[in-house]
């Protein structure tokens, strides 16, 4: 195999040791907020819309827990939304992923060393999926340091 070629390790167990520190939108802002904490972490606060409502929501950092907090907005159970960057209003939403579940659109962050974090956008279906695209060395690190927290 050719060693330069990126890597897919797809991660689909949820798991609540893992807590995601470090997404970003694609231009880079850092969306963790250390002043609304869910469960004693920062939260990841993204704008969100829902026809013509407009609020934040944030979210629960442990990968597999969904203590979502609504800010200004109420959702109703089973809609469908769109998460923008708080800082810079970009679109958040992976054009090239549905949920494998309800085939809703899904969002996408960005992880340190190149992954992503998806996720559905329907509220209630929960559906994550955990990518982290990386070159085989990489790769090795993340075995070998028997940790994952520098990659999210
Ligand atoms: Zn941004
Ligand atoms: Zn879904």
């Amino acid at each position: 195999m050719n060693t330069k070629e990126k890597i897919r390790i797809e991660i689909e167990m949820p798991t609540d040791s893992l807590k995601v520190e470090h997404a970003t939108c694609p231009n880079g802002h850092l969306l963790a907020d250390p002043t609304v904490k869910i469960n004693g972490k920062p939260s990841i606060k993204v704008k969100v819309r829902y026809k013509d409502q407009e609020g934040l929501i944030y979210l629960d950092p442990v990968y597999g827990s969904y203590e979502n907090i609504e800010r200004g907005i109420s959702i109703p159970k089973g809609a469908v939304v769109d998460f923008f960057c708080p800082v810079c209003g970009a679109d958040l939403k992976n054009p090239d992923e549905f949920c494998q579940v309800c085939s809703s659109s899904m969002f996408m962050f960005h992880l340190p060393h190149g992954g992503i974090i998806e996720g559905c956008l329907k509220k209630g279906c929960m559906f994550h999926k955990l990518d982290i695209v990386d070159s085989e060395q990489q790769l090795a690190r993340l075995f070998t340091n028997d940790t994952m927290s520098s990659f999210l």
